[in-house]
């Protein structure tokens, strides 16, 4: 989906050595994700005078006209003089001089200069093109640490590592430590998100996507104190989930009855019996009736044997490459844990819905399973809340279709299977979220 307005302005040369707006609209019944600003005038004459050398000397511009952006708040999104002929912006980027920004409905202008104006005039064209969002899979991982806290890397040395790695987006959560997303660096094709581990003796939380989830020190001495840092991150929307719950050494030992959070860390690390178990919860929560989204992270700190950025990777259904909307699609659960960027990836559908929605089991009873990168050996089953049945087995390598009909209102997901090392146990080389088939 592209959206393109055209507008034009002749300047009068009494407007020489003024400043002026020009409104437009961004239509507020799509969502766009990057917005490109182009214009052109008759800048200089044609004509070239010969120097004595045989090179050529341009003739004097006989206009000059600056460009800036306004966004619908009235606030100056960038400027750029007479040097650039097209801007870009976006969530996540910008042309230098413009900062990055959600591109929202509304009125927004173009901000003219009129730095010199020719005797008769001079006409201005402009063309805004909008991109519209759409859903595509992203690579990423929620949980890792810098020096800030107890890793040992830079923020920026974790967002090339991400990228040499193959991810898309970082959310960065140091313990009881928060970098705001304007402090952050910019690495074009790695979305980092801010983020904290609330860290106390009694459990640990990601807050994710804002730049302050609560006013007060991360300090807690009593349940309802670290309740009240929980409610202020959830009102606040950031997306909160509890992390390692059953890692010995930092179990957590609060009620989560008593908590607002949105997912569940399942999947911290390398798979080890302390996931198990955490998966065993989340099981036992679904098949109670809850929707809760499962998440993994890698815990990074530094480079040590099976511990590495993106073990295990977030592949996240998401609208945009945008913060917001990565964030948004972790919240929805339309993602699925795989233990390593180049791990097997998933899509599954019901109807129109995908990972982590609703459908009305009256309606739709059939779920579409497509993986890719499997090997061979691979075990492929389906977890319901009543039972977990194998559904294929790899005879070799490569991709599957593969459908599974639902016999009874209730959820479904998927977990690959893999032999990792000969004589091991299979272990998960994929969780996915459910769907949710509703009685009504
Ligand atoms: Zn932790
Ligand atoms: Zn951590």
């Amino acid at each position: 989906m592209e959206h393109t307005i055209h507008f034009d302005i002749h300047i009068e040369p009494a407007r020489q050595g003024a400043y002026f707006t020009i409104p437009f609209k961004v239509p507020g019944d799509f969502e766009f994700e990057t917005l490109t600003l182009k214009y052109t005038y008759d800048r200089r004459p044609l004509e070239q005078r010969p120097l004595e050398n045989g090179l050529y000397s341009a003739l004097p511009e006989k206009n000059i006209i600056d460009l800036g952006l306004i966004g619908p708040d009235g606030t100056q999104v960038g400027a750029s003089g007479s040097d650039r002929n097209e801007i870009t912006v976006s969530e996540e980027c910008a042309t230098p001089g413009y900062r990055p920004c959600r591109i929202v409905p509304g009125e927004w202008q173009v901000l003219v200069g009129a730095y010199k104006v020719e005797p008769e005039g001079t006409r201005v064209f402009y063309e805004v093109t909008l991109e519209g969002k759409s859903r595509r899979l992203l690579k990423g991982d929620l949980h890792c640490h810098t020096l800030a806290s107890d890793g040992v890397h830079t923020l920026e040395e974790l967002a090339f590592k991400a990228k040499r790695n193959g991810l898309d987006f970082l959310a960065v959560t140091d313990h009881n430590q928060l970098v705001s997303k304007a402090a952050m660096p910019r690495l074009p094709g790695v979305t980092l998100i801010p983020g904290v581990e609330w860290t106390h003796f009694k459990g640990h939380a990601n807050f994710i996507g804002i730049d302050q989830p609560y006013d007060e020190l991360f300090a807690t001495n009593t349940p309802a104190e670290a309740r009240s840092r929980f409610e202020s991150a959830h009102t606040r929307g950031a997306l909160i989930s509890i992390n390692h719950p059953f890692e010995p050494v930092a179990p957590f030992q609060f009620d989560l009855q008593t908590l607002p959070f949105d997912c569940i860390e399942i999947w911290n690390g390398p798979m080890r019996e302390s996931n198990l178990k955490a998966v065993g919860y989340w099981q036992q929560l679904l098949a109670a009736g809850k929707k809760i989204p499962a998440c993994g992270g890698s815990d990074y700190h530094r480079d040590t044997p099976f511990i590495f950025l993106g073990g295990p990777t977030m592949g996240v259904y998401a609208d945009s490459a945008g913060a917001s909307d990565i964030v948004a699609a972790v919240r929805a659960g339309h993602s699925f844990i795989t233990f390593a960027p180049n791990g097997p990836t998933l899509e599954m559908t019901a109807g129109d819905a995908i990972l982590g929605d609703s459908v009305a089991w009256a309606k739709v009873k059939e779920l579409q399973i497509n993986v890719q990168g499997l090997l061979a050996g691979d075990v492929l089953r389906v977890v319901t809340g009543k039972n977990s049945g194998v559904l294929f087995t790899a005879p070799s390598d490569g991709d599957i279709e593969l459908t599974y009909a639902m016999d009874e209102p209730g959820f479904a997901r998927v977990e690959l299977l893999r032999a990792f090392l000969p004589g091991l146990p299979m272990l998960p080389a994929l969780i996915s979220n459910p769907i949710y088939f509703d009685a009504e």
